[in-house]
């Protein structure tokens, strides 16, 4: 059972920055409006993230850590924004547990007290009261501490605290009205306002340099203007149903592709017709091996976009591919030429 237990984890748990995506998620669908993540080591000796959610009452914790529990519909609300997130729902937490040493703390908005559950290589703790802020706090130490043969492919340090920071970035960006913060060994590595406002995500993230050599990208489809609402032309469904976002001036630029960030739906994708659709779009202005910073929202029907690759993965293919790169080239075309640029 055990070895059975391990190898589910060793899908779903390959990295601090896989344990800190599940955290954030969960953070984020308990409807929390703070979200502070902090590491050790890369995330390899440490991670906690706390939140400001609704939380988990005292009698459910031990349900929140055992295998398939879930408290969420399920895959409806997934289905609904078209891009599949977790892939093995009610399982996040039972698979970190057993690759590590877990707690899980909480206290439900206005209960007097808090509680807390801890997980140990897949043993599961009693549920003892706790002094805890209104909210959730995970925290899991020692990452594959009886997995030994996992921990050999962690990467140094340095290298897992980037895919960390790309990770917790990520959400900050698509969650402008989140305050997001990441600190790596007691150091900030930024925090958002959670102002609502992108830009000033941008300005936490990535600093005013950056925020200042934004331009807006606002792009809807023909036809989707009041004028013509009645028009039975635009009531077919349009294949993209808006654009939105930053880009940067074309000579604000880096040398990897990693701050052109694509979100379909809401949920950050890789999908290498956005980033070349982003690069045409800039023509000849980029100098060569450089690339543009993006924030970039696409918004497709649900039905139009298959994340069927590997739920672990974030690539993703576009049903109505050329409409799409079509549209997201317009965009950011359109959005330079009002700048000037
Ligand atoms: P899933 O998110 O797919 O339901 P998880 O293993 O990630 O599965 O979490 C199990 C359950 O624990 C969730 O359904 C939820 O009820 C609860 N939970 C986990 N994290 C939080 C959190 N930060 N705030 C509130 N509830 C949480
Ligand atoms: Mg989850």
């Amino acid at each position: 059972e055990r070895t059975v237990q391990r190898i589910a984890a060793g899908e779903v748990v390959e990295r601090p920055a896989s344990v800190v995506k599940e955290l954030i998620e969960n953070s984020l669908d308990a409807g929390a409006t703070r979200v502070a993540v902090s590491v050790e080591a890369g995330g390899t000796e440490g991670i906690r993230v706390r939140d400001d959610g609704v939380g988990i009452p005292e009698g459910q914790l031990e349900a929140a850590v055992a295998e398939h529990a879930t408290s969420k519909i399920g895959d409806i609300e997934d289905l609904d924004r078209g891009v599949g997130t977790l892939g093995f729902r009610g399982e996040a937490l039972y698979t970190v547990g057993a690759v590590s040493r877990l707690t899980v703390r909480s206290r439900p908005p206005g209960a007097d007290a808090g509680a807390e559950i801890a997980v140990e290589g897949g043993q599961v703790g009693e549920v003892r009261p706790a002094g805890c802020p209104e909210g959730t706090t995970v925290e899991v130490d020692d990452l594959f501490y009886n997995t030994p043969a996992r921990k050999k492919f962690l990467k140094r340090t340095a290298t897992e605290f980037d895919r960390v920071n790309t990770v917790v970035t990520g959400y900050a960006l698509a969650n402008p009205g989140v305050a997001v913060s990441l600190e790596h060994d007691g150091r900030e590595t930024f925090a958002t306002e959670g102002n609502g406002d992108l830009r000033s995500a941008v300005l936490a993230v990535y600093g005013r340099e950056v925020a200042e050599a934004m331009v807006d990208v606002e792009w809807e489809p023909k036809g989707s203007d009041p004028d013509s609402a009645g028009d039975p032309a635009s009531a077919a469904s349009p294949p993209v149903r808006g654009v939105s976002g930053l880009v940067s001036h074309p000579e604000t630029t880096r040398s990897t592709r990693e701050y052109l960030a694509t979100y379909v739906n809401g949920r950050y994708v890789t999908a290498s017709a956005l980033r070349e659709a982003v690069l045409d779009a800039y023509g000849g202005q980029l100098a060569p091996d450089r690339y543009p910073f993006a924030v970039l929202f696409v918004e497709v029907p649900p039905g139009d976009v298959d994340v069927n690759v590997h739920p672990r993965k974030l690539e993703v293919r576009f049903d109505e591919e050329p409409a799409v790169r079509e549209a997201v080239e317009d965009a950011v075309e359109e959005a330079l030429l009002d700048h000037g640029l």
